[in-house]
């Protein structure tokens, strides 16, 4: 497991506000731990949180940790920033991970180590880091160097 710690006292990024739905989620990633949904009538996990299951609409859930290995679904290089607080981040790659448990099952995040000429492309693997950043600690990916 790998924490980072990315912000200053001047940090200007907004960050997420857990609710009742999602706060096991960045419990879990607090603790160093990738947490999904799990329905408890289909099975199937789920991302993001939500008060139903999105394949057979039980709400009736548990949590399931996952390995945090998954790939590129896609990603986009961010130039221009959408809030204030993301100008010095500029550059930066926003990636949808697929995560390697379940079809389907995606995330949105940033790619931490994608420097400014980095190749990427769909399917590269990546693995998940923990990013502290004021008062939370955000799931974020990283580029995983050796095949699968
Ligand atoms: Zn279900």
């Amino acid at each position: 497991m790998t924490h980072l710690t990315s912000s200053t006292a001047d940090d200007r990024r907004p960050v997420p506000q857990p609710d009742e739905i999602t706060r096991f989620y960045w419990d879990g990633a607090a603790a160093g731990r990738l947490l999904m949904q799990k329905c408890l009538s289909c099975g199937k996990l789920q991302f993001p949180p939500d008060v139903c299951c999105l394949s057979c609409q039980s709400e009736h859930f548990g949590h399931a940790e996952v390995s945090g290995r998954g790939s590129i679904y896609s990603y986009a290089v961010v130039e221009r920033p959408l809030h204030a607080g993301f100008v010095d981040a500029l550059p930066y790659v926003i990636a949808l991970v697929e995560l390697d448990e379940q079809s389907g099952l995606r995330l949105v995040a940033n790619l931490l180590d994608a420097t400014p000429g980095t190749r990427l492309s769909c399917g590269q693997p990546v693995e998940v880091v923990y990013e502290k950043r004021e008062g939370i600690t955000l799931p974020q990916f990283r580029l995983v160097e050796v095949s699968r």
